[in-house]
């Protein structure tokens, strides 16, 4: 068996009048992410991870935010699209670990919705799909709850 790892992070910026989507979840909060498509971060880094892992470039190449096609986008569909492209590389994801680093909102009571829906998304079992919470200890912009960053690492295997 082959194996392959990638890493990836993300960031965005917490605003006012925006959905707070992570892991394709709506999180109720007075504050969502702002950016191009949905600013599902987690979605994004674990896309990223999942391209690293094969040197495909990372998601901006696929899915650039000056194209009009992806504003608003569900980042579901994108996930969608970047398991079908690994997939047609012959490789399967082994599993999942990421980290959503938030001062605010807690999240514990909504990692397991994530964990469903991006199992359900990427055809896996839920044990392959890890994601932790943690605060910045109210550090930095993060912890001034000006955004919310996630790191995730993806193991492919062939
Ligand atoms: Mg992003």
């Amino acid at each position: 068996m082959k194996i392959r790892i990638g890493n990836g992070y993300d960031i965005h910026k917490l605003v006012e009048g925006r959905d707070l989507i992570l892991g394709g979840i709506k999180i109720p909060h007075h504050l969502g992410l702002l950016g191009h498509s949905d600013a599902d971060a987690l979605t994004h880094a674990i896309m990223d991870a999942m391209l690293g892992a094969l040197s495909l470039g990372d998601i901006g190449h696929y899915f650039p935010p000056t194209d009009a096609k992806w504003a608003g986008a569900n980042s579901l569909k994108l996930l969608e699209e970047v398991n079908q492209l690994i997939q047609s590389h012959g490789w399967q994801i082994g599993n999942i670990d990421s980290v959503i680093i938030a001062q605010r909102p807690k999240l514990k009571a909504h990692l397991k919705s994530m964990r469903d829906c991006l199992a359900e998304v990427l055809g896996i079992e839920l044990d392959q799909v890890s994601i932790k919470a943690t605060t910045n200890e109210k550090l930095d912009a993060v912890g001034r709850e000006e955004g919310i960053a996630v790191y995730a690492v993806v193991l492919l295997t062939k």
